[in-house]
């Protein structure tokens, strides 16, 4: 058994390491060098000590070298650096970072636990004043005097990894505008990209900034603010910056020592966490370890799997074999108010190993309640589990504002057993209403996971389908089976409507040649649907995985843009209290998920009068921004929207107010006196337009009037169809085979706005012509700038696909930019107009 044993580094691992072994052997000689002033601290603590969720900076500190020594006779060295390890020699050079002289200290054994480094690459400016990065005590002092005595009111966080949103989520608690800048299409990596846009909604409906795919090009000082040049060119002006792009392991002595290190710099260890040289161990943020999953090397920073090496360690030290078995990766952030949780590996992962959906893994994706919705405040629980066609877990995330922890864990833990789906089935968890539901969100997974397997349900995700219907390759319709007031507050565009209950009986309205995907706000109603399909003959049927509750949040950033808000709909914490004339109606929708909230809303308010005010709490995520819709779509008027601890508050007053006022909430502010989120007029403010003629004349009226009507602020869609198709048509040929007949009808049809002619006096084109020649006199802006500028300023051109269809006319034939659309679509922007044309 060795005599001395030196440990490098003094916090996760090497503290854990340090009093294992003490408890494991007393005689044993322990000194650990740490080259801080501080040992065994809470570094997961510290961003909620900066914005004053924990208070006292002492609570971080959880040994002192003194406790350490008389509880553990262990001897801790603080402020002593190793700076060279001589294997050959079995010692360690250490310099005192006080004093300033180096010393020699020998081993029998050694244990590198030097944790890692945040990366600091070299980008001109980094180490400009306001720039700081967050690992040690002295960081965070550094950034909580800096927050104290300047109060920034503005702060930018490079990184979008858990350690930076807990940094943004706590400056944004202490009173800044915070930024987030990410070079990632995501922030928190481990998550799927359909995952991580529940965070994204969340942050942005929390008024949080959010920069994805972007890059820092430089900082710069400019009169005590820092100006960030982002590789797209966008410039920020920001009073801090906090940088957390991630982590490098504190490897150099090892590799000065000879030790073997993998291309990123981990140190490689055996099981038993011996590195290259048999007499010296390593463990935490430094080493390489083995992906559970995927048995492949990988770098998994975390403190439990530190923690769990360094008892391993311990007891290896002290004469054990015992061996590490691979990270998992679980882990769990809370970010705004959702927590983030993942484990195992993700599907992006898979994807990049080659692996392929359907064949070597497949997906569940379940929205569930934390606990059973009639018990008050439940709130929706997202989850998405990856398991391969035995049955096998490879990985889990879940996201929500309460549960996630124990639902992860729970996966986690079934993992590491090596349980499969159909264990998930028959766990037996804790179920009283106030914790969970009789069938746990975790058992649910395995219920869904096995109907895949078993082809009893196919499902398709948002991505899948959004690139199914942009590019149009299958033959597929998109049936909505929600109530009709659903449709009020959500439809998928150019979906048909057929509710559950009459699905039976109007089976013949539905083609069985198609692939028909079906929907539900979250995915229960149209699994039910699919089965009743499957059994009546429809072979070809996929289920929108998470219903459009998951659809909605993955296209938060579409709705944003449709209503012209400039944060989500969400979170506007007046601070006012509403003025109330008559009693004011209450309506707790905690615990109902969508679209129970909103059913509740419809008939509740069918019961009152005009001006009455209806309060509503819910704690569903997306109730403010249906609520919103719902408003907007049937005349009444939203008053005010609120966070209140986990619930949206909102108060709707029966009918409009004046005519031509503005929203009322846009006149509150957010509770940081953020930029407030101007919401559209209560009143049906768009203009739709018909262009059902391909006549020059007729197409320059459509196009002026669509120009102004947008000019103005107001949302104008252009619908085209029949004749009216030929204006969207691109002027060169194109190289399409189609049967002769509609290659006729393609070529007796004007190609494009340069060939359209005058409805009158066209005179063999002698009449367009003079036509075109007189507007170019008067400086009037020919067809084809008139459509730039429409496009330019965001009027929708929409081409009608069932004409498209009876005229043969492709996608590829017309220009860049139209989007593709069915009459439900026309429609539904048209109950959202007042002004509605047929040209
Ligand atoms: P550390 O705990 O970092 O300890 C390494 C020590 O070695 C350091 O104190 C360093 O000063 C010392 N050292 C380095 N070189 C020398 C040398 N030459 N001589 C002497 N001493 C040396 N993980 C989670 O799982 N969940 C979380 O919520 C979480 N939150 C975090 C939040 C923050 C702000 C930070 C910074 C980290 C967080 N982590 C979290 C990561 C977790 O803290 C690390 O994974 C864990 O601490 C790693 O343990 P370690 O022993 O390898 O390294």
């Amino acid at each position: 058994m060795a005599k001395k044993t030196v440990i490098i580094g003094g916090v996760a691992g090497g503290a854990t390491t340090a009093a294992r072994l003490r408890r494991l052997d007393e005689n044993m000689e322990i000194l650990v060098l740490e080259k801080g002033d501080y040992i065994s601290y809470a570094n997961c603590g510290l961003p909620y000590y900066i914005g004053g969720v924990i208070q006292s900076r002492d609570a971080l500190l959880l040994q002192t070298p003194e406790a350490m020594k008389q509880k553990f006779n262990i001897d801790i060295r603080t402020a002593n650096e190793v700076t060279q390890i001589d294997p050959e020699a079995k010692t360690v050079t250490v310099k005192d970072l006080k004093v300033g002289n180096e010393y020699k200290e020998s081993y029998d054994t050694l244990v590198i636990a030097t944790g890692s480094s945040p990366l600091k690459p070299p980008i001109p400016g980094i180490d400009g004043p306001n720039i700081f990065t967050l690992w040690t005590i002295p960081d965070t002092d550094m950034i909580k005097t800096f927050v104290q005595e300047r109060k920034p009111k503005s702060a930018a966080v490079i990184g979008g990894g858990f350690i930076g949103l807990e940094m943004a989520e706590n400056l944004h608690e202490a009173g800044s505008k915070v930024t987030v800048v990410e070079m990632l299409n995501q922030v928190m990596a481990p998550l799927d990209f359909e995952m991580a846009q529940l965070i994204h909604e969340n942050m942005d409906m929390n008024g949080v900034e959010l920069i994805l795919g972007d890059g820092v090009e430089s900082f710069e000082n400019s009169n005590g603010a820092t100006l960030i040049k982002l590789k797209s060119g966008k410039t920020l002006e920001t009073d801090l910056v906090i940088l957390s792009i991630g982590v490098k392991p504190n490897s150099i002595l090892a590799k000065n020592a000879g030790l073997e290190l993998n291309e990123k710099g981990g140190i490689k260890v055996d099981a038993n966490l011996r590195t290259s040289n048999p007499d010296i161990f390593a463990v935490g943020d430094a080493i390489q370890v083995e992906n559970f999953v995927l048995k492949t090397p990988a770098m998994i920073p975390l403190a439990g799997p530190a923690n769990k090496q360094a008892r391993i360690c311990a007891n290896n030290i002290a004469g054990g074999n015992e061996t590490y078995n691979g990270t998992q990766g679980t882990s769990i952030a809370k970010v705004f108010d959702l927590a983030a949780a993942t484990t195992g590996v993700n599907e992006k992962t898979l994807i990049a190993a080659g692996r392929v959906k359907g064949l070597d893994y497949f997906t569940a994706i379940i929205n569930q309640k934390s606990h059973a919705g009639y018990y008050p405040n439940a709130t929706p629980l997202t989850m998405k589990m990856i398991f391969d066609g035995e049955g096998r877990i490879l990985g889990g995330q879940a996201v929500g504002q309460e549960g996630v922890d124990k639902r992860i864990d729970t996966l986690a833990a079934t993992m590491r057993m090596g349980g499969s789906i159909y264990d998930l089935e028959e766990l037996e968890l804790a179920y009283a209403p106030p914790f969970s539901s009789a069938k746990d969100p975790v058992n649910m997974l395995g219920f869904v996971a096995e109907n895949i397997l078993k082809k009893m349900v196919t499902f398709i995700d948002c991505a899948e389908m959004d690139a199914l219907t942009k590019t149009g390759d299958l033959d597929y319709m998109i049936l909505d089976i929600g109530e009709d007031m659903e449709r009020l507050v959500f439809s998928i565009p150019g979906s048909y409507h057929i509710p559950l209950g009459q699905l039976r009986k109007r089976l013949d309205e539905l083609d069985k040649n198609k692939l028909i995907i079906v929907y539900c706000a979250i995915g229960v109603r149209s699994y039910n649907a699919a089965r009743i399909l499957s059994q009546s003959g429809f072979s070809n049927i996929q289920v929108l995985s998470g219903g459009t509750t998951f659809y909605k949040s993955n296209h938060y950033l579409d709705f944003k843009t449709e209503s012209g808000l400039t944060s989500s709909p969400a979170f506007t914490d007046s601070g006012k209290d509403v003025e109330v004339k008559s009693e004011m109606k209450i309506l707790n929708c905690s615990g109902l998920q969508c679209p129970g909230p909103i059913i509740k809303v419809n008939e509740m308010i069918q019961t009152m009068v005009d001006g009455d005010v209806l309060e509503v709490s819910a704690t569903d995520m997306g109730f403010a921004r249906d609520v919103e819709a719902w408003c907007r779509r049937t005349g009444n008027t939203l008053l005010k929207t609120e966070r209140k601890g986990k619930e949206n508050i909102v108060c709707i007053k029966k009918g409009l107010i004046e005519s031509g006022s503005i929203h009322p909430v846009a006149a509150q502010s957010t509770h940081h006196g953020a930029a407030v989120p101007s919401m559209p007029s209560t009143l049906p403010q768009g203009k739709t337009i018909i262009v059902f003629s391909g006549d020059l004349d007729k197409v320059l009226a459509s196009f002026i009037i669509a120009n102004g009507a947008a000019a103005m602020g107001r949302p104008v869609t252009m619908f085209f169809t029949f004749w009216g198709l030929n204006v969207l048509r691109k002027s060169e040929k194109q190289n399409i085979k189609k049967p002769f007949i509609e290659r006729m009808f393609g070529a007796m049809m004007p190609q494009g706005t340069s060939e359209l002619t005058l409805s009158n006096m066209n005179m063999g084109g002698m009449g367009t012509s003079m036509m075109k020649k007189v507007m170019k006199d008067k400086n009037v802006n020919s067809l084809e700038e008139l459509m730039q500028q429409a496009m330019a300023n965001g009027v929708k051109l929409i081409a009608c696909t069932m004409s498209m269809d009876i005229m043969g006319i492709t996608k590829e034939e017309l220009i860049d930019g139209v989007e593709y659309a069915g009459v439900a679509t026309y429609l539904g922007d048209a109950e959202e107009s007042n002004v509605n044309l047929f040209i």
